[in-house]
């Protein structure tokens, strides 16, 4: 199983999860254009990309998030209000009342529908490379999918989950729990190789870590965990009073603090790699948020196993396998 997280930080994040037969795209936090420089950079593949997965609507999860998902035409999978709080964004002019939210649901069942058929009859003799190419450059006003590109929110096809309730996506099991952030329906992920039984999870996005986290984050072999930002560095920083406020709430995001708390006092151990993501750029210092989790990890002799490593916001890191 592997980790390659492709950026993390508060200006973008996006990791890629791969189980001996499956691969998917945790949040798509750059543009398409960057994710796909991204992701040659670490080797990995982008048309092997099975799905993508969304963890909350906020703009450093999502912002490449329909190009890409309509050049790899691959399903985008969110909670339901996840969905709604991102079509939203991207259609800012329209009120959205929750007829207008069925309407738009029902109106891209067609439109995928309508999509389906004429791929059915036409592009099935088409090879992959002559789809994708006709994908990006020959736009019919008339066809279904100039249809689908007008409208920014559209996607190839998506699906829900539920946080709490796990599902498959070929041989991942991936288990999706609630965050306290202020989102729509933030929640993390753990994924499970059947085959490998090997467990890894992200969890940033958090304003401090609740007895559910505590109990997803458990018998974790990799570890993404937000460390976000240095108190003292956020309170004499440039923010605005209101941010500050914001970023320290309950709902806000981890310190590097608060997760030297959670790994010192409640943490199990088991991780062979912890990867410390969503550092702030203005309010945190990669060496301030390594000590501090190392700090806290000596601190308990059995915790020494553990790697403690820093994602960066400007470049991939180098995969993870287990
Ligand atoms: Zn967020
Ligand atoms: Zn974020």
């Amino acid at each position: 199983m592997r980790m390659t997280v492709l950026a993390s930080g508060s200006k973008g994040n996006s990791t890629v999860i791969a189980s001996a037969g499956t691969r998917v795209l945790v949040d798509a936090g750059l543009s398409c254009r960057e994710l796909m420089k991204r992701m040659a950079m670490a080797n990995e593949d982008p048309s092997a990309l099975d799905a993508i997965l969304i963890t909350h609507e906020h703009t450093d999860h999502v912002a490449g998030l329909s190009v890409l998902a309509r050049r790899l035409r691959i399903p985008v999978y969110f909670t339901e209000p996840t969905h709604r709080a991102w079509v939203r964004q991207m259609t800012p002019r329209t009120a959205m009342t929750y007829a207008k939210w069925l309407d738009h649901v029902q109106k891209e069942k067609e439109a995928r529908a309508a999509l389906a058929e004429l791929e059915s009859d036409a592009a099935r003799a088409l090879t992959d490379i002559e789809a994708a190419s006709a994908e990006v450059e020959a736009e019919d006003e008339d066809a279904p999918e100039a249809a689908i590109k007008r409208d920014p929110a559209s996607l190839p096809a998506v699906e829900y989950f539920q946080p709490g309730t796990n599902f498959s996506i070929g041989d991942l099991v991936i288990t999706p729990f609630t965050t306290p952030h202020d989102a729509a329906d933030p929640c993390g992920f753990v994924f499970e190789s059947v085959s490998e039984s090997i467990r890894m999870a992200i969890a940033t996005d958090l304003g401090y870590v609740p007895p559910n986290v505590k109990r997803a984050l458990e018998r974790i072999d990799v570890l993404l965990l937000e460390s976000n930002h240095d108190l003292e560095m956020l309170k004499d920083g440039p923010y605005p009073w209101a941010v500050k406020q914001r970023v320290l709430s309950r709902v806000g995001h981890l310190s590097n603090h608060a997760t030297g708390e959670f790994l010192a006092r409640d943490y199990d151990g088991s991780a062979m790699y912890i990867v410390l993501g969503h550092l702030s750029e203005t309010n945190n210092v990669p060496e301030l948020a390594l000590l501090s989790a190392e700090e806290a990890i000596r601190e308990r002799g059995r915790l020494l196993g553990n790697r403690v490593m820093l994602a960066q916001q400007n470049a991939p890191i180098a995969p993870i396998c287990l």
